[in-house]
């Protein structure tokens, strides 16, 4: 038995294809609520706490969205939130009711995504007509009393385009229309993990001379909202910092959790949601194996990626696959699960 099994199943991936997705941007499924049932079903005996969710990609993608929320909650033990402050910006422009809907769940600040202006980012979310939707939503959004929060990726490709996001929260007066609805507005710009997606931006990761460029209204929402005293606290330290540190660290470690969250893709594949869903994460296919057998190769430190970790030396890794040279940006944990990846995808 576990405290705690948090189970998300893919049952309808996303309409976007961003380019930071952490998550990898593999093909949508459509399954549907018996599958939910189902998946349910198969880790219920091992646990008093279950919370079960129809999604890990796009909230509220699908038509049925509000018999799903139901079901979530008819499945689940005790949601560990209403609703997480995550929306889906393109039901939000072709549904008029999903925004008031939410406003019913008692959602107050929905978090959106920017990469810049226009251009930068309908490239960046992988879809034309992104960003125009993005500013539709901010404007729904405000109009059922929900603050959005901005979040800005960034990469050495886009710095030059961050303007564009401060010009648009002043223009757009999003501190004063927050202010009106009684929630402060908030925005941060980082530069994301680096698994997924994003492990192909690898090379244009951010490096130190790049937070000189994030403009000064950006660096102050950011800093106030991380709590941090600089962009050096939030952005992490040098790869070859971390190479330094860590390359003569003989530590292993368990990814074993109490508490553990998976991710169940549309066929059924189950991962722990440490990192991206990949080869080396996988932990079985629920409908082949059952719950049973996954949980306990879980429990075991059965998958590639875990045994690597609780096997493997730190350093031994860092030294196959870090660069001591390099000048790129991490937060020391976002580095381990980067190396641990590179090390297991080799
Ligand atoms: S980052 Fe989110 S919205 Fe973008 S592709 Fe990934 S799951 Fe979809």
């Amino acid at each position: 038995m576990f405290d705690r099994i948090t189970v998300c199943l893919d049952m309808a991936g996303c309409p976007n294809r961003c380019r930071h997705c952490w998550l990898g941007c593999t093909p949508n499924g459509r399954l549907h609520a018996d599958d939910l049932r189902r998946v349910a079903a198969a880790f219920r005996p091992h646990t008093h706490n279950l919370d079960v969710a129809s999604w890990y990609r796009e909230p509220d993608y699908l038509p049925e969205y509000r018999m799903l929320w139901a079901l979530e909650n008819e499945l689940s033990d005790r949601r560990t939130v209403s609703h997480w402050e995550l929306l889906s910006v393109w039901r939000a422009v072709r549904d008029a009711s999903y925004i008031p809907w939410l406003k019913t769940l008692g959602v107050r600040r929905c978090q959106l995504t920017l990469f810049g202006g226009e251009q930068m980012t309908d490239y960046y979310t992988g879809r034309p007509g992104a960003c125009g939707e993005i500013l539709a939503t901010i404007d729904r959004l405000l109009a059922c009393d929900i603050a959005p929060r901005i979040q800005v990726f960034v990469n050495k490709d886009n710095l030059k385009d961050l303007e564009a996001v401060a010009d648009l929260i002043q223009s757009h007066r999003l501190e004063e229309r927050c202010a009106a609805i009684g929630t402060p507005f908030a925005a941060f710009v980082h530069q994301g993990s680096c698994d997924g997606e994003n492990a192909r931006l690898a090379a244009i990761r951010t490096t130190s001379e790049d937070l000189a460029r994030i403009p000064p209204l950006l660096t102050d929402y950011t800093l106030r909202h991380f709590g941090a005293a600089s962009l050096e606290a939030v952005f992490g330290q040098t790869e070859q910092a971390l190479f330094a540190e860590l390359e003569a660290d003989g530590s292993t470690a368990s990814l074993v959790s109490e508490q553990p969250v998976f991710f169940v893709d549309k066929d059924f594949m189950v991962y722990p949601n440490r990192s991206a869903p990949a080869p080396h994460g996988c932990l079985g296919d629920l409908r082949e194996d059952g719950a049973d057998k996954i949980l306990t190769r879980y429990r075991n430190s059965g998958s590639p990626a875990q045994q690597a970790r609780i096997g493997i030396p730190l350093g031994d890794m860092v030294r196959a696959c870090g660069d001591p040279s390099s000048q790129r940006l991490f937060t020391r944990s976002d580095y381990i699960d980067y190396i641990l990846n590179a090390y297991c995808g080799r």
